[in-house]
């Protein structure tokens, strides 16, 4: 059994408290790691390192810090299998899936490499007689991140690498369920040529997740992570006067209209419900079909769903792995044993799947309902699992309307030929995340990310300019030189005006 440590001030720390969590292999079942819990204690500890750090990291230069990042991308670039291979033993996602979420990671890192763009402030000139105004961004300090089991790489990655590049210093509070990339994450940033205590990793629960949300020297937070908990920690660390960006769950929809090109949006709806065991914020959980495509459309679904092969994600024939926990898995199963009884037309079950030689494993197979009411609770709730759930409607406008009442507003999609069809859905739609015949509308690094509703709470997307944004202040400097020529300018007690 291997014992993890925390990171702290650049370098492991052994967890000092007797409170720890057991990270298991989901393709075996078998617990093959403890993760320690940090204690009030070992979160101070990270947080005084990190204040400590700021001192100096927050007036580097900018080409120290992109030499850095750059050093810290070409490690990241030749680790990627290995930090594949660490996702794969915790989470249970297939390697090639393990990889693409390193490679969105690394397009974050990218631009944190040109963060001097970016952080470029702005000038104006004799705004008034010989004076000039000067905007710049300066870091918040120590800046906190919470992050959730399903991409243990890349959703740090959306944090800190713009939070470094822009000055601060970071204390990650993974997912105590896989936290073993956030360490290797660790590891290469010092390796980069990262000061001590500029990165700093706690494992643990609410213990420590709390610590972070009051303790006075954290300036901000970012959570990503379920909805629930995504309000709970926007309301705490506003309440402690913190900027807080909190990202919550999904439900994410896709809209087929009758037009549109049937075997790519069947193509496009497995992939997106089933890839990561649906264990995805940006997973397709709910297709709309609209007018009559719905018994077509449905078929073809099922036929490629059908073939989609299972199996222990370090096998590279398997197409999709199991799921994070035995207890998540029987909550998914609920869902689909469920449905028949609330009214769905079950036309796949997944529940009782188990794979040959991988009894133990948190196996569940592949589950389509097909007409779905809206009340029942494999609609309504963010099943997190591979079932994906087909709704019916008439006309596109009943299907915005029923896109449009769901509590969450992450992703959504319209596959369609139309395209003023799309251009309509582009504006009517209430989500973050808009795809035109794209089913993941995840966006590229130096755009953001971020959702409406139940899907986040904050007024920054994460990542792109939103990013830089949030883990940076703005000031504004007026600055005047006088000629002796113009001699003094007397007392005056109006308004400074401009002239
Ligand atoms: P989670 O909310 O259970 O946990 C997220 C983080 O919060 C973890 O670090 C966990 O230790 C911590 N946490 C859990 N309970 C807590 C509590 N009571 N108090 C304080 N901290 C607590 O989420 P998860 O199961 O790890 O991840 C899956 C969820 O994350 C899904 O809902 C998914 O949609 C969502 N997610 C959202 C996005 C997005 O961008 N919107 C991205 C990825 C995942």
């Amino acid at each position: 059994m291997k014992n993890l440590q925390h990171w702290i001030n650049g370098k492991p720390r052994e967890g000092s408290s007797e409170r720890h969590g057991a990270v298991h292999n989901p393709a075996t079942g078998a617990q093959e790691k403890r993760v320690p819990f940090a204690s009030v204690d070992e979160v101070d500890a990270a947080v005084a390192a990190a204040k400590d750090a700021y001192a100096t990291w927050g007036t580097s230069s900018l080409a120290k810090r992109t030499t850095i990042l750059f050093k810290f991308r070409a490690l990241l670039d030749a680790h990627r299998d290995e930090i594949a291979e660490l996702i794969t033993a915790e989470h249970g996602k297939v390697h090639s899936d393990a990889l693409g979420e390193v490679a969105r990671g690394l397009e974050i890192v990218d631009l944190a490499c040109g963060i001097t763009v970016q952080l470029k402030g702005e000038l104006s000139t004799e705004v008034a007689s010989r004076v000039d105004v000067s905007s710049i961004r300066q870091p918040l300090g120590v800046v906190a991140g919470i992050t959730p089991f399903n991409f243990p790489a890349m959703v740090p990655m959306w944090m800190f690498p713009i939070a470094i590049a822009t000055g601060n210093t970071f204390v990650l509070k993974p997912s105590e369920k896989d936290p073993s990339a956030a360490l290797k994450l660790a590891e290469l940033l010092a390796e980069a040529g990262l000061p001590d205590g500029v990165f700093n990793v706690v494992h643990g629960d609410k213990v420590a997740v709390d610590r972070l949300l009051e303790h006075p020297d954290v300036k901000a937070v970012s959570f990503v992570g379920s909805t629930p908990i995504a309000r709970y920690i926007h309301t705490t660390a506003s309440a402690n006067g913190k900027r807080v960006q909190a990202l919550g769950g999904a439900k994410n929809h896709m809209l087929v209209l009758p037009d549109a090109d049937l075997d790519a949006a069947a193509d496009a709806a497995v992939s997106a419900a089933y890839g990561s065991a649906g264990e995805r914020c940006m997973a397709i959980s709910a297709v709309v079909a609209v007018g009559a495509v719905g018994d077509e459309l449905v078929q073809k679904i099922r036929e490629r769903a059908e073939k989609i092969k299972i199996g222990p994600g370090n096998d590279p024939t398997s197409e999709m792995g199991p799921l994070i926990t035995k207890v998540h898995r029987d909550k998914v199963a609920s869902y689909v044993t469920g449905a028949a009884a609330e009214g769905a037309e079950v036309v796949l079950d997944g529940s009782g799947y188990t794979v040959e030689g991988f009894e133990d494993g948190h196996w569940i197979g592949i589950s389509l309902l097909d007409k779905v009411p809206t009340t029942a609770k494999a609609y309504q709730d963010e099943i997190f699992g591979p079932v994906l759930c087909v709704l019916r409607v008439d006309t596109y406008d009943e299907g915005v309307a029923l896109i449009n009442s769901s509590p969450f507003g992450n992703g959504t999609a319209i596959f369609t030929r139309d395209g003023g069809a799309a251009r309509r859905f582009q504006l009517e739609i209430e989500a973050g995340m808009v795809g035109v015949n794209v089913p993941i509308p995840v966006p590229v690094g130096y755009h953001s990310f971020g959702g409406w509703k139940d899907s986040l709470f904050g007024d920054h997307h994460i990542y792109g300019n939103d990013g830089t944004h949030f883990y940076t202040r703005g000031k504004v400097v007026t600055t005047r030189w006088p000629d002796p020529a113009d001699g003094p300018g007397g007392v005056d007690l109006g308004f400074p005006r401009n002239h």
